[in-house]
């Protein structure tokens, strides 16, 4: 191993702040597509909700889970993802910036490199950018508490614009007359105006939707086929072989009552 040769230049390292995330706190980094209104816009996401994208969303992030260190769960909705690192995390000595850039930019080029998976008529025009940023919770509370946020930002954006899209593309308002149409109301008033209508149950619209993407680690068995030739035997042979692997799945979940994290005690152990 070889240290970097010093220099007289070597003092401006100094200058570098120390970020380090205070021990023993959830670290949280969200991220945010910059711009998607346009960029949903370009590239002709479906209205209110486009499925491709989530799911590449989804899949980016899974990717950020797998190939960085101690995130526990993520939370993903619209053009946003908030990942949690464990709370004993010293992953880069806890300093923010690294959690933030490697958060970022794994995301970033997962989202060009995977685009084409989910997008298969649609070429993207330009490179996507996110921003980032990292969020310090001292206790599980604060930290359910942030993800209850996040999660009900998702429900009243959704309902906001299923109605809102049900207006224009079935009942065939303008843009600005089916804004005018929802100033003012609340939620019964919303699913009042999709059942009444537009018969649309808003509880039955699916649940990625209504709920976002909870992403956490699973043990899973999976089997794989391994030819092996016994001893003594000339003849090999095919034999299956059981593991349990830990594996990153999505749950369109409710996240902010109590069951979820009793079913999963070990996430915020
Ligand atoms: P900023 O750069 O400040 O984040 P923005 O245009 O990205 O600006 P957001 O508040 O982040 O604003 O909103 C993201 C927008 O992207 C949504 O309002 C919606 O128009 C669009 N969008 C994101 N994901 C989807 C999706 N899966 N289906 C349809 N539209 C989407
Ligand atoms: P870390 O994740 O800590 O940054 P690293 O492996 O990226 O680890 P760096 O100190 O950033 O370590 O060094 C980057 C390394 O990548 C170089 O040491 C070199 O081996 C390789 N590398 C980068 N650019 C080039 C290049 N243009 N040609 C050949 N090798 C390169
Ligand atoms: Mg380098
Ligand atoms: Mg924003
Ligand atoms: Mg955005
Ligand atoms: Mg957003
Ligand atoms: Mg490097």
């Amino acid at each position: 191993y070889r240290t970097m040769a010093k220099s007289k230049f070597e003092y401006v390292r100094s200058f570098e702040a120390d970020d380090t995330c205070l021990p023993n706190c959830w670290v949280v980094v969200r991220l945010d597509g910059r711009n998607f209104h346009k960029f949903a816009d370009q590239h002709n996401f479906t209205k209110p909700n486009d499925e491709r994208a989530l799911r590449l969303m989804n899949k980016c992030a899974a990717t950020v889970m797998e190939e960085l260190g101690d995130i526990v769960i993520a939370y993903g909705q619209s053009d946003e993802y908030s990942f949690v690192f464990k709370k004993k995390s010293n992953w880069f000595k806890r300093r923010a910036s690294k959690f933030m850039t490697h958060v970022v930019s794994q995301f970033s080029s997962s989202f060009v490199f995977y685009w084409s998976e989910h997008f298969k008529d649609q070429t993207l025009l330009y490179p996507p950018g996110f921003d980032g940023r990292v969020i310090l919770y001292p206790n599980n509370q604060n930290l359910r508490d942030y993800l209850s946020w996040r999660q009900a930002d998702c429900h009243i954006n959704n309902l906001y614009n299923t109605t809102f899209w049900a207006l224009v593309q079935q009942g065939g308002l303008s843009n600005s007359l089916s804004e005018e149409r929802l100033k003012g109301t609340v939620a019964g008033d919303k699913n009042e105006i999709l059942f009444s209508e537009f018969n649309i149950n808003y509880n039955k619209e699916p649940e990625i939707y209504r709920k976002g993407t909870v992403l956490t680690w699973c043990k899973v068995e999976e089997n794989s086929n391994k030819r092996i030739t016994p001893l003594g035997e000339q003849e090999g042979k095919d034999v299956v072989i059981k593991r349990t692997r830990s594996r990153v799945l999505p749950f369109h979940v409710d996240i902010i009552a109590n069951q979820f994290w009793e079913e999963r005690p070990e996430i915020l152990a």
